[in-house]
């Protein structure tokens, strides 16, 4: 009586608590392969309540973020500190990416990672500046042993600032794993971040795949939906014959925040059985450029929407995905009704879900065999290309999908050409890797062989060797290539110091240099013909030398060298007093 008593207490007791989560909006973990210490790291910032600009995994142009962007209310200049102990593993100095980074290495196997700073803590800015000075160079990227930096929970390491590739002040901050070096999702370490907002559905499309591989002929359809607030439907079942895919667009919102951010899970169920997750939790770096083959990447590049693929290309080396079945390809052809459900999650576990039923016709749908209009290139192999005029090989891992490939020439652009212009398929196929591509000169004189760099059409450079002939590049996207040279040396152009200036007062002195093609390889500053800093931001164009100990009061000079790619070079001398 008493057993059965408390069986029937525990019951009720059960039915209460799975009401209890039902009601929280489905309120669940997210789910994970991997178990991660929740108390070992504080949060890098003081600032509360933590309020994220970027989420973990958040779709960017050709890579996922692989961090999470901490708010610091549009200024510069917040304390960031270690958030456990152990020792600083890197430090690095960028024109670009994170600009001023550090890393520390933890004793239980994981690496955070700190971007964008504004300055480093006194004792570990005078360890970079020694290094610039001793390897003359601005961009540094150092690993010191365990000894040489030691620091504990809670130390300021450095100053939260907008360097490098950054839209606006924040912290972009990481957890990595130290040996794979694989970049976590910081949410799975008790990184609390207010949050109780479900994703939001923005829409989802069909694409007829019949069999055959994705790409921008793919025919599409939008399915109207409604909802808000965690439910979404679509407004009358759908009719669907023959093998298609899903796809969604979906974004998340945090508590008091106006932007966007990214969802966590993907999940598609058909009659209640799952075929398709795809789940960020962590990756691999050399695979984020796959972005391209999670979305659809063709009406990425027409519209910047960003709807995520329900299924999986062949030659996708992302490891986020699980549950597929048949890579997330569905067949409806047994003219019976289906009942399908997505479930999209938040890094906090807030979710979703959009149930939508399909009406399957009942004829398979075969189809139509083209001859294909070109060079197939099968997706798993290394593929080669030549013309008497050009040599093309792309390595293996360079297509998601098979191909079939297309090659035009096209007249010879007037002015500085050296070549014909060789177009290779369309910008619409994402590539993961660059591949080598050889184009044969035309009467390129050999005093102009050392100058010479492939360009594309849009006028990008993608770098040059002459080789025999040819000139050599590794573009990373398709489109129309021709040879051109760059003899042009990197502009100058001094901004807050003239000939003979007094600069007592003024803290740094300012530059702005460009390049007309080939781009810049090297800067160099020399005050009074000894190196001395100069530091530079490639957003803004901008190169400075802060004034020490080096400058004292009087006469001075600064002389700076600057060259592109192709060895032109800009010298620039200056007197200013102090
Ligand atoms: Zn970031």
């Amino acid at each position: 009586m008493i057993k059965s008593s408390i069986l029937t207490f525990f019951r009720i007791s059960l039915s209460v608590f799975l009401l209890f989560c039902f009601n929280k909006s489905f309120s669940q973990q997210i789910f994970s392969k991997n178990k991660y210490p929740i108390t070992d790291f504080r949060q890098p910032l003081d600032i509360t309540p933590p309020a994220l600009a970027g989420s973990f995994g958040e779709i960017r142009a050709n890579h996922f973020h692989s961090g999470v962007d901490f708010r610091t209310n549009q200024r510069e200049g917040y304390p960031v500190y270690a958030v456990a102990d152990g020792y600083i593993s890197r430090l690095r100095v960028q024109n670009s990416g994170f600009g001023q980074a550090l890393y520390i290495n933890h004793p239980n196997g994981f690496t955070t990672v700190y971007g964008h700073l504004q300055r480093f803590a006194p004792k570990i800015a005078r360890i970079v500046k020694d290094l610039e000075y001793e390897k003359k160079s601005f961009e540094i990227d150092e690993f010191p042993d365990a000894t040489l930096i030691p620091v504990h929970k809670g130390d300021i390491i450095a100053w939260s600032g907008n360097r490098g590739s950054s839209g606006g002040p924040h912290l972009h901050f990481e957890i990595r794993d130290t040996k794979t070096e694989e970049t976590i999702n910081p949410q799975f370490f008790g990184i609390n971040i207010p949050d109780n907002i479900p994703p939001v559905i923005h829409g989802m499309y069909v694409y007829r795949l019949n069999g055959k591989t994705f790409n921008e002929f793919t025919p599409k359809d939008a399915i109207p939906i409604s909802g808000t607030n965690g439910q979404y439907k679509t407004n009358t079942p759908v009719s669907l014959t023959g093998e298609v895919g899903f796809g969604i667009v979906t974004t998340d919102r945090h508590n008091g925040m106006s932007g966007t951010n990214g969802v966590y899970s993907i999940q598609l169920e058909l009659d209640g059985k799952v075929v398709f997750t795809s789940a960020l939790e962590r990756f691999a770096f050399e695979n984020s450029k796959a972005i391209n083959s999670h979305i659809d990447y063709p009406t990425y590049l027409n519209t910047k929407r960003s709807i995520q693929k329900s299924f999986v290309d062949p030659g996708n080396p992302l490891q986020i995905y699980s549950n597929l079945i048949s890579n997330g390809r569905i067949t409806f052809n047994d003219g019976a009704k289906h009942e399908l459900r997505y479930i999209i999650t938040d890094s906090k576990g807030n979710s979703s879900v959009l149930p939508f039923t399909v009406n399957a016709g009942s004829a398979a749908v075969v189809a139509p065999i083209a001859a294909p209009a070109g060079t197939i290139f099968s997706y798993n192999q290394v593929n080669e290309y030549n013309t008497p005029d050009i040599k093309v090989i792309f390595p293996k891992g360079t297509l998601y999908n098979d191909l079939v490939f297309n090659y035009k020439k096209l007249p010879k652009p007037s002015g500085n050409a050296w070549s014909e212009i060789h177009q290779l398929q369309n910008r619409y196929t994402p590539l993961h890797v660059g591949f080598n591509l050889w184009i044969k000169a035309d009467n390129l004189p050999e005093n102009l062989r050392s100058k010479a760099v492939i360009v594309s059409t849009g006028g990008s450079a993608q770098g040059g060797i002459y080789e025999d002939g040819y000139v050599k590049a590794t573009p990373r996207n398709f489109g129309s290539f021709y040879i051109a040279t760059d003899t042009v040396s990197p502009r100058i152009v001094p901004l807050n110091v003239t000939e003979g200036k007094n600069m007592k007062g003024i803290s740094k002195m300012t530059f702005r240099i460009s390049d007309n093609l080939s781009g810049i390889k090297s800067f160099n500053g020399y005050l009074d013909g000894e190196w001395v800093l100069m530091e530079f931001d490639t957003k803004t164009a901008t190169l400075w030398h802060s004034f020490d100990e080096r400058t004292t009061p009087g006469k001075h000079t600064l002389e700076l060298v600057v060259a592109d790619a192709k060895d032109n070079t800009k010298r620039f001398k200056i007197n200013f007093y102090r």
